[in-house]
């Protein structure tokens, strides 16, 4: 079997994989059927080395759609918050092609935390979205 077809198999008895590290984490409304628990098992490595691939993939896509969307804020503001400059808190400035921007440190995390799960949203992704949920977790051994 795949990583494809095993991954579509789980997807068909109602188990989304997500990967944690080195762990895969099986997000399910029930149980996940012993066989299945088996055929992940076997193809552990495989499936975090796929899953791997394809967060990169999604990593990619969602800075891609930032940087695309990155518009140009007026030279001495924020483009978070939209405070002027100060002292204690200096500007980190963005530049995307021939757009510039401005945020203050304190700000930028959350600013490229927003756009990001604007990005996510825009894409269809589930990215974000996965975290949080753990219910089972297969060991690394
Ligand atoms: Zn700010």
């Amino acid at each position: 079997m795949t990583v494809t077809e095993a991954l579509e198999l789980a997807r068909l008895q109602g188990v989304e994989v997500t990967l944690d590290g080195d762990d895969l984490v099986l997000k399910a409304e029930a149980a996940p059927p012993p066989g299945l628990l088996a055929i992940l098992g076997r193809g552990k490595w495989d499936i975090v080395a796929a899953l791997r691939l394809r967060e990169a993939e999604e990593r990619r896509r969602i800075v891609q759609w930032v940087n695309d969307h990155f518009t140009s804020s007026p030279a001495g503001v924020c483009a978070h918050c939209g405070g002027g400059a100060r002292l204690e808190d200096p500007f980190v400035v963005l530049f995307v092609g021939t757009d510039r921007g401005e945020v203050h440190g304190n700000c930028h995390s959350t600013w490229l935390a927003e756009r990001e799960a604007q990005a996510c949203e825009a894409l269809g992704s589930s990215h974000s979205a996965a975290f949080g949920h753990r219910d089972l977790i297969l060991p690394s051994k």
